[in-house]
């Protein structure tokens, strides 16, 4: 049954654009990230549901952490696979990553993330790839953005937390959160913004295009 290489069944990448394609995984990556959440899937505890769902992240420093869903008595308590990955990755120093390989059985149906664990994968940035992935390692790939349109983000309030003394909320800045967004895409101005609340301008890493656009 299991295939000797995984199996793209659902959107392709043709049409992404230049930004999106440096983003890509290798099809061996992909592989390899599929085994690990296919790996994983076998230790879930699932006493109750007897629905196995394993997860595998790949950082961006190369590492997989791979997670499994954990049930408990009390149903309310039971913790995804997504987030047991994620919470495993965050407490060894792991924070930015590339991708997540989700594995779970529904007849032919590729098997998304809960709403708590989309929000969870939010935490950590829009900008990153999803493989919802089978038992017989077909996949379909899409992104964090894509899973959770309109999303809460923590850009919005992170940027805030980052002033001294005062905390401001990122909506005041909201056009130029719009120029920064279509000149540099969420990813930079995720990684490396600084405001200055005396002149409420900011700065960022990215073509000089953008800062001029900003000024
Ligand atoms: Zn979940």
């Amino acid at each position: 049954m299991a295939q000797s290489s995984p199996q793209q069944v659902g959107p392709s990448s043709s049409g992404a654009t230049l930004a999106e394609m440096d983003k890509l995984l290798t099809d061996e990556e992909v592989e390899r990230l599929i085994d690990a959440s296919l790996a994983a899937r076998l230790n879930a505890y699932c006493p109750y549901s007897k629905f196995q769902v394993g997860a595998a992240l790949l950082t961006k420093d190369g590492s997989t952490i791979t997670g499994c869903n954990v049930e408990n008595i009390s149903y309310g308590l039971t913790v995804c696979a997504e987030r047991t990955a994620v919470c495993r990755a965050v407490a060894e120093g792991q924070r930015k990553f590339r991708a997540i390989a989700i594995t779970a059985e529904m007849g032919n149906r590729f098997v998304g993330p809960c709403g708590a664990c989309r929000q969870t994968l939010v935490e950590f940035g829009l900008d990153w790839e999803v493989y919802l992935a089978t038992p017989d390692k077909r996949y379909m790939k899409t992104t964090v953005a894509k899973l959770i349109p309109d999303s809460f983000s923590p850009e919005w309030v992170t940027l805030g937390e980052r002033q001294e003394g005062t905390r401001y909320h990122g909506c005041v800045y909201i056009d130029q959160l719009i120029g920064l967004l279509a000149t540099c895409g969420p990813r930079r101005l995720h990684e490396d913004t600084h405001i200055n609340a005396q002149t409420l301008s900011i700065t960022i890493t990215c073509p000089a295009s953008a800062r001029k656009q900003l000024s």
